[in-house]
Parts: C-alpha cells; structure tokens; sequence
C-alpha cells in the first residue's frame, strides 16, 4: 500500500490474556490519592481543603495555566488531608486523599457541557479533565486546539496497543463503539479542516478491527488500517510514520505535519463527557502479570491504591517481585502497593519473583542489534557511554550532540540486547541530567 518500509522491528510475544474480557466496575475503595499532576505541564491547584464533603465529578483541583489539566473527585466522601506525594519518576507533587463514603454520590451540578463552536468544544475538553489515556499524559483541549497552528487534515486514532498484556484500548474498541462513533462525529464537526481518519491498529486484534470497519463503513472519511504487530507500533512519530509516510522532524509536533493523534479511549472519554458532563474520574485498568491470581478488566475510580485494585480482582497467587505501572516494555515501577493509579494507568503488570529477577548484564559484545532494533534510527550504546563522561558540560554537549531528546524510551533496544545491558535505564538517566541541567541555566 505504501512506498515506505514499516518503523518498528521487534516483535514481542504478547500475553493478550484479558482480550476477551470486558472490564468489571471496581466496588468503591475505601480511599483515594489524586496527584496534583496526572498530565504533562503545570500540577493543578486544590479547590478543596482537609474536611471538605466531596462527591463523585466534583472540580478538587483546577488547571494552573494552559497546558494543565483539572482533577475532579473520583468517589464521595471526606478529604483527609493534601499531602506529598513521590510520584513513580520521582518528583514530588501535591496530592489530595478523599476518604470514600462507599456511596459514590454523583455532583449536584453534572450536565452536559454547551458545545457549539470549535473555541467551546475545546473548553469543554479542558474542562472534562481529560489527557492522553495512552500514557503520555498530555492534555487534550492543549493538543486539539493545536488546530490553529495550522491546517489539520488527518487525525489518527490510536488503537495500536503493542504493550504486550494491556488490553483496556481493545475493550474500548469492542464495548464502547458507540462512542467512538461519537468521538469521530465531534472531530468532523468542530475541525472541519480534516478529511481524513485513520484508525491505526495492530493486526493481532482483528475482532477490533472488524469492529472499526463494521462501525464506520458508511463514513468514506474514515478508513481502518491493519498495522504489523511490531514495537512500539502505538508510539506517537512511530504510527504517524507507518500511516501516513510522514516523519515529524525534532523538536516539532504532529500538528506541523498537518497531523493530529489521539488515543481511541481518550475519543470515547471525550465523547461521553460532551453527553454526560461525567468528566474523567474513572478509567479502565487492565491487571495482568504472572503473580496475579485473576487477570482482568476493571473500571476503577482514579485514585485507587494498587493494593485496592489487586485486592479486589482476587490477590496475588505467589509471591510478587515486581509491579508496574503499565506494561512491561513500557512501564514504570511501583515503590509500593500503596500507589494510587492515575490518569495514564491503563494497566498494572505484578511479575512474580522469578519473572522480576533481572540478570546480570555482562560486557557489551558489539552485535550492533540495539541499533538495528532502535525505530529512531538512534545508537543506544553512544547514551550508555555518554551517560558515564566525567565532566557535567561535555556529557551534556554529548548528549545532545547524540539527539537523546529523539528517545521516546521505548525500551526496545534493552529488550533485544544480548548481554542485557540496561540501555533504557541510561538513557532515562541522560534525559533526565540534561533536562535538570538545563532547567538550572535557565534559571541562573
Ligand atoms: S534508543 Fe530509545 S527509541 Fe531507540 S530503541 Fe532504545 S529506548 Fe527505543
Ligand atoms: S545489543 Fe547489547 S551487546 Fe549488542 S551492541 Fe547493543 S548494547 Fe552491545
């Protein structure tokens, strides 16, 4: 179909195991933890105070500025207290704890929002609190109205997927077509610049596939395109590439190609929210993992402890060595099982111990596979050694010098790496000095 090879060149033996299971809604917690920042930009600002009576939809923080993003309530009850909290990459954000009175008592003043033109379909967005469900976090109102800055004239719907064992996008695609169907009906009426829809998705869902093409098979605008189950098929510049042939150069957004990409549960999420006025308070979750004793689907209230979440799909059944938040490709380490789920927690992955244990790395043997592996065209090994040169300024020259913003930490070089070097976790390393590094200059 295309002049262009396909990005992405590992394939990862997937563990689908909740494919077929639509997700259960999650009894109430007995409390929640909301981060302040659930989104790229600004943390938002608390509106309520330890005591406060809160009820499910009801605005706890607002957003702080443009690319920010409100939280509301995600069960009823009392707020505990606003506390620190040490998120998973390890900044501390403010955090509210709501004690739930098990009643979920919806917000008096819940309704659908008044949308009639593109300025108060993106207010409404922001005001649903709704940010990139994939994982990436970044607000939506932010990255729709990014319309402006040019002529729009394809929007990707995400429904890749390759995380091996997530499967909360597929239910989206096999439960909640009709707001899918919704979704796209917004997007042709407020951008009308667009003309084009690709939904994106991997061929090992074909039933999802199917699904796409049954729903949309009256709208010429809309077509279905069945992608190589390869990673990271899902990741932003990797499905705009192997859709449409274009390339986003550094530094820029898909909007300067005329290009938008949205996650297909986030579609859902914003057309439920211009029908309800129900903002974003629950998502679905899927659990899996070998220490898990019941893998499944679960809608919960945001906020909900993994411990809660665990719990409430059955336990463990052996003793757990590693949880994450995601998957495994992909996904971040819980320091305990306390941590509330957030926003961007499409799944909790709990490896038992003889999953979790990693082996030693031993000396690289120059087999050249990161490289050949890297869907950025990026040399892993230059990161790793940069990451070790001894002066603060010529390891930052050479970290740029290298492009390590290019990395989207996609985790595939550490993954086909023979002597297991942990080349991701360097990388991560790199990023974040240069980011820190650069944050102090600014700041002198
Ligand atoms: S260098 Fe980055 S983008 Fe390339 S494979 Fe490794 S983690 Fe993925
Ligand atoms: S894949 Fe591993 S062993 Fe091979 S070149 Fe890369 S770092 Fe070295």
């Amino acid at each position: 179909m295309f002049g262009f090879k396909f990005l992405g060149r590992t394939h990862i033996p997937h563990h689908k195991n909740t494919a077929e299971m639509p997700p259960v809604k999650m009894t109430p917690p007995k409390e929640v933890l909301l981060p302040m920042s659930q989104h790229i930009g600004a943390p938002a600002t608390p509106v309520v105070k330890a005591g406060d009576e809160v009820k499910v939809g009801q605005l706890i923080a607002e957003p702080t500025g443009y690319v920010s993003s409100p939280i509301y309530a995600s069960v009823s009850g009392k707020v505990l207290k606003i506390e620190d909290y040490l998120r998973p990459d390890g900044k501390t954000v403010p955090a509210i704890r709501i004690a739930s009175d098990g009643l979920m008592t919806l917000a008096e003043d819940i309704a659908p929002p008044t949308v009639s033109d593109f300025d108060s379909f993106i207010e409404a967005i922001r005001l649903s609190g709704l940010v990139g469900l994939g994982g990436a976090g970044f607000p939506t109102s932010v990255k729709l109205d990014a319309v402006k800055r040019g002529d729009i004239k394809t929007v990707i719907i995400n429904g890749a997927e390759c995380e091996p064992y997530l499967t909360s996008d597929t239910r989206t695609m096999l439960d909640d077509g009709e707001s899918v169907f919704d979704g796209i009906t917004l997007l042709e009426k407020y951008i009308p610049s667009v003309d084009k829809f690709i939904f994106g998705i991997e061929k090992n869902k074909p039933e999802c596939i199917e699904e796409m093409a049954r729903i949309f098979r009256d709208n010429p605008k809309v077509s279905i395109l069945p992608l190589p189950s390869l990673y990271p098929q899902g990741a932003e510049k990797i499905i705009i590439y192997n859709t449409t042939g274009l390339v986003v150069p550094e530094g820029k957004l898909p909007a300067d190609v005329g290009v938008l990409v949205i996650n297909v549960t986030s579609l859902s999420v914003l057309a439920k929210y211009v029908k309800t006025g129900m903002p974003l308070v629950e998502r679905c979750v899927t659990l899996d993992g070998s220490a898990l004793a019941n893998p499944m689907n679960v809608l919960a209230p945001i906020g909900t402890s993994v411990r809660e979440l665990v719990e409430f799909s059955g336990g463990f059944k052996e003793e757990v060595g590693k949880v994450l938040f995601g998957g495994p490709m992909m996904g971040v380490p819980a320091a305990n099982l306390d941590e509330p789920i957030t926003k961007t927690t499409g799944g909790i992955t709990a490896m038992n111990i003889k999953d979790s244990t990693e082996q030693e790395p031993t000396a690289c043997i120059h087999c050249g596979r990161c490289v050949e592996t890297c869907p950025m065209g990026l040399n892993p090994t230059v990161f790793a050694k940069a990451v070790n040169i001894e002066g603060l300024e010529d390891r930052m020259a050479r970290l740029e010098e290298y492009s390590i913003n290019l990395c989207m930490e996609c985790g595939a070089c550490s993954f086909v790496c023979p002597a297991r070097r942990p080349l991701v976790q360097s990388i991560r390393l790199g990023k974040a000095t240069l980011r820190n590094h650069k944050l102090t200059n600014k700041n002198k």
